[in-house]
């Protein structure tokens, strides 16, 4: 986006942004709209050729430390590549900093046994399997995360998993799922019942039931939320991640670097939003003398959504300094903050770009529509926006208190 120039974070990010933002126009642009409209599984031998490109340019992975076959980023720095890789919907992706691999890859690394290291991390992080991440219940209020009714039992040396699990996002095609199951129903604290256990997905007493339509748009592999079901699903007690009982600990750790990638992420959608309105409104005639572009209304909406875009950039990257420097539970308030912020100011560019469009705009000739699909989400997963605005508002209104 030339009009709202990127903030290099580090001297090293001011190198690499270029040759991110020249892949993601030269490779991904142009398979967009077949890869995301069309069959994402028909797409993946190309995109698989993709990957391997990334991994010979050095660009693959940034998340990852350089001996794990990444660039080893702080989380500042590479909260600036997801940036420009949100600016495509195939560019996490093709670079295996897609959810919810990304967030796995940071739990098993920080958590995670050597054997299920060897067996499922190092993989995932060559990009050579996916997985998922199963929490969420049909039966129950997801945000309230402590409300769960599957169980995993312990057998012997095996855990015996029964439950039914939706919104796993990605579970089409993934090697294997994190569930969270209670392990001790009736601990004291209700935060340490649960606890979190790796699943293969060729498991006998896993299911995929079906891929859950989004607004009619059903989606496959990557692109795609799984209802799933684990009936005496029964896996080694070694495929514990952490302790017993700390799911919800590790939950915590998961989504604090999470939201940053998500934020960054929807920032990255905006400024492609807003260069498709800026194109179409300079094209689109009126009449033969005037393009929508010369209207003031357009231009106010225009100037709107470039300035909440660069107060959202801000506002995230003292986020992920301040995660950075005091750590995720520091900085609790201000992930909270950007998550209800910059999901709103997504939703409020795509629908501005839609009205700007006309009726193309609700078509699926541009990637609005899947992003308006698609991204309706980001104000209720990792935490309904109000759950957030809540935790803001208390730690304020607990300050006034003291004085
Ligand atoms: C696109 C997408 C991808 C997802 N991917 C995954 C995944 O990979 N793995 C996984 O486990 N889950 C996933 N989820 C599920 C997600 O975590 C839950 O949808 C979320 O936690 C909310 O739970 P719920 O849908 O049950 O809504 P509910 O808990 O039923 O809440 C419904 C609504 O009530 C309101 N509300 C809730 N709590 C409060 C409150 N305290 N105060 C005021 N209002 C409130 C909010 O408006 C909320 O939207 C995904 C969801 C979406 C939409």
């Amino acid at each position: 986006m030339e009009s709202i120039p990127a903030i290099y974070t580090s001297e090293r990010v001011a190198l690499l942004l270029p040759r991110y933002q020249q892949f993601v126009k030269e490779h991904l642009r142009p398979l967009e709209q077949s890869a995301i409209y069309g069959s994402f599984k028909a797409h993946l031998p190309v995109l698989g050729d993709l990957r391997k490109k990334a991994k010979s340019l050095g660009l693959f992975a940034p998340h990852l430390s350089v001996e794990e076959g990444g660039l080893g980023l702080s989380l500042l720095e590479f909260a600036s590549i997801s940036e420009v890789l949100g600016q495509s919907p195939l560019g996490h992706y093709v670079f295996n900093c897609q959810a919810p691999d990304i967030g796995n890859m940071e739990l098993m690394h920080r958590f995670a046994s050597e054997d299920l290291k060897a067996q499922y991390l190092h993989p995932l992080q060559r990009g050579e399997i996916r997985s998922c991440f199963a929490m969420t219940e049909p039966e129950h209020a997801g945000s309230n995360p402590i409300h769960l009714s599957t169980r995993a039992v312990l057998v012997g040396d095996e855990y015996v998993i029964n439950g039914h699990k939706w919104f796993t996002s990605s579970a089409d095609g993934a090697y294997f799922t994190i569930v969270m199951a209670v392990t001790d129903p009736d601990h004291s604290n209700p935060y340490q019942r649960a606890s979190m256990i790796l699943v293969p997905l060729d498991n006998p007493g896993y299911r995929l039931i079906r891929n859950i339509p989004i607004m009619g748009d059903v989606g496959e592999d990557y692109l795609s939320h799984g209802e799933i079901e684990f009936k005496d699903c029964r896996v080694p007690k070694s495929n514990l991640i952490g302790e017993a009982g700390s799911g919800f600990a590790l939950a915590q750790e998961r989504l604090g670097p999470g939201r940053i990638h998500h934020c960054m992420r929807w920032i990255g959608i905006c400024e492609r939003v807003l260069e498709l309105s800026c194109k179409r409104a300079m094209t689109r005639e009126l009449n033969p003398n005037h393009v929508l572009a010369d209207q003031q209304s357009i231009q106010h909406g225009i100037a709107e959504s470039a300035a909440e875009i660069k107060a959202s950039r801000l506002m995230v990257l003292q986020t992920a300094y301040l995660i950075e420097k005091y750590g995720a539970k520091a900085a609790k308030e201000d992930i909270s903050t950007i998550k209800f912020y910059v999901s709103n100011v997504l939703m409020r560019v795509i629908d501005k770009a839609i009205q700007v469009h006309g009726a193309l705009g609700i078509t699926d000739d541009t990637l609005l529509s899947f992003w308006y699909r698609h991204e309706r989400g980001a104000k209720i997963y990792d935490g309904p926006d109000e759950v957030h605005k809540t935790v803001l508002a208390k730690r304020i209104i607990q300050s006034y208190s003291a004085r």
